[in-house]
């Protein structure tokens, strides 16, 4: 039934090993990227998790230098834009102030996912924020690490398997008893150890990973594009973390657990609530950002960014969604806003073809439904959603070509069709939910 989803350029597989010429250009707080709207930054922002301090210091390096909003990743990491030329050394000491850079070398390798609602929703699962913050410090402590690419990713997932269907490099989960699986690229098989031991077990996933990247000689960016025959194996990976002091045995064919992301919502008693914020299409103007940062100030003092661009606030006041929502954010879980997210499109990028992000708006009130919907402004669809039960909406420049899971490809999609056709769409009763 999905045979006529297009397969996003990204998607490498062991059937066909990818072979790099050179290293990878993603973009990072120290290396800035070029794009038609000015330069780009991106912060990486390890578990998602910020301090006040910390995200205060963005909003005004948003300011200061960029054009004065956030953009929130797919990675749960923040992008600063509209970077005048020449910042870079002000924008690093701003940033390095704050504790956003506690390694120069490592920046742009600090991938790390993990569980917003860890520890906030529920007992007896393990603190996925805990591992992200001692696997961080490690990482940042390997100088061999600042080798891997920009795109390698680590998930720290507390059991209920949200962050680890993003498709991570390597994933930790967690387990009953205070056991953890790790699993290297998308393995069936995974090994289990002690929890306690899982933040050292993921390091030394990466390093033989690098190890494996070397033999094979092609500069694999990720473990799905090593070649076959340079494959990562759970003998070999045992062997190494037994020879670190590491108590590891196989668990063969792992159902691997399935949680949908956090929805906008404001949960919680009377006085205090754990809010999932929602800014639409993930962008986020620095002074909508300082309320989210005063909301943190007078609960937990912390912020988590999620993967699903949306900002997790834990301990929130009785007052604080009605400031949020006074600002235009959304809470609530029906909103027009939620699963639609869009590439940066006109004017940022040079190869968009639309600027998607204003025909999302043009839209979003008659377009909604149950499956989630991304527009692209070209065919590389960046910050595509994982799995395959989503909308693809690809600019053509005479339109959109439109794919939905089970439905023949629409091409050419005009603006006055788009809100019927995408609402359409959106309503397939039959997808996959993964
Ligand atoms: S999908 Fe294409 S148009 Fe959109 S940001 Fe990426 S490269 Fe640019």
């Amino acid at each position: 039934m999905l045979a006529a989803m297009p397969q996003p350029p990204s998607a490498a597989s062991r059937d066909a090993p990818v072979i790099r010429e050179r290293g990878d250009a993603c973009p990072g707080a120290l290396r800035l990227h070029a794009a038609d709207d000015g330069f780009l930054a991106r912060v990486r922002v390890p578990g998602g998790l910020l301090t006040v301090q910390q995200a205060s210091a963005l909003a005004l390096a948003a300011d200061r230098f960029g054009d004065g909003h956030l953009e929130l990743t797919s990675r749960g990491n923040v992008q600063l834009r509209g970077l005048a030329d020449g910042c870079g050394a002000g924008l690093a000491e701003l940033l390095d102030g704050a504790g956003l850079l506690p390694a120069p070398s490592h920046e742009r390798v600090r991938n790390i996912v993990a569980t917003p609602l860890s520890g906030l929703d529920g007992p007896d699962r393990p603190d996925a924020s805990a591992w992200a913050v001692d696997f961080d410090r490690l990482l940042c402590a390997a100088p061999w690490a600042a080798a891997l690419s920009g795109r390698f990713l680590f998930a720290f997932d507390d059991g209920r398997g949200d962050v680890a269907a993003l498709a991570p490099d390597v994933t930790v989960l967690g387990r009953s008893r205070g056991r953890a699986l790790v699993r290297l690229g998308r393995a069936g098989d995974a090994v289990e150890l002690a929890g306690q031991d899982a933040p050292r077990a993921a390091l030394l996933a990466a390093r033989y990973f690098l190890d494996a990247a070397a033999e094979a000689g092609t500069q694999a960016w990720r473990v799905a594009e090593l070649p076959a025959e340079h494959a990562l194996e759970e003998v070999e990976f045992i062997r190494r973390l037994d020879a670190a002091g590491i108590a590891a045995a196989t668990v063969r064919a792992v159902d691997w657990p399935y949680a949908a992301p956090p929805r906008p919502s404001r949960a919680g008693g009377h006085d205090r609530a754990t809010l999932c914020v929602l800014p639409p299409l993930g962008r986020i103007d620095s002074a909508q950002w300082r309320v989210l940062v005063e909301v943190a100030d007078e609960g937990s003092g912390r912020l988590r960014v999620t993967p699903w661009r949306s900002v997790v606030l834990p301990s929130a006041g009785a007052r604080a969604a009605a400031r949020i929502e006074a600002v235009g954010l959304v809470l609530t879980p029906d909103s027009p806003w939620e699963t639609v997210t869009a590439c940066t499109g006109r004017p940022g990028c040079a190869k968009s073809l639309a600027d998607v992000r204003a025909d999302a708006r043009a839209v979003a009130d008659r377009a909604r439904g149950p499956l989630p919907v991304h527009w692209s402004g070209c065919e590389r669809r960046c910050g595509h959603p994982r799995g395959t039960a989503w909308v693809d909406l690809v600019a053509t420049g005479s339109g959109y070509r439109l794919a939905a899971p089970g439905r023949p490809v629409r091409e050419d999609v005009r603006p006055s069709e788009l809100a019927a056709a995408l609402a359409d769409a959106r309503t397939d009763p039959d997808v996959v939910k993964k």
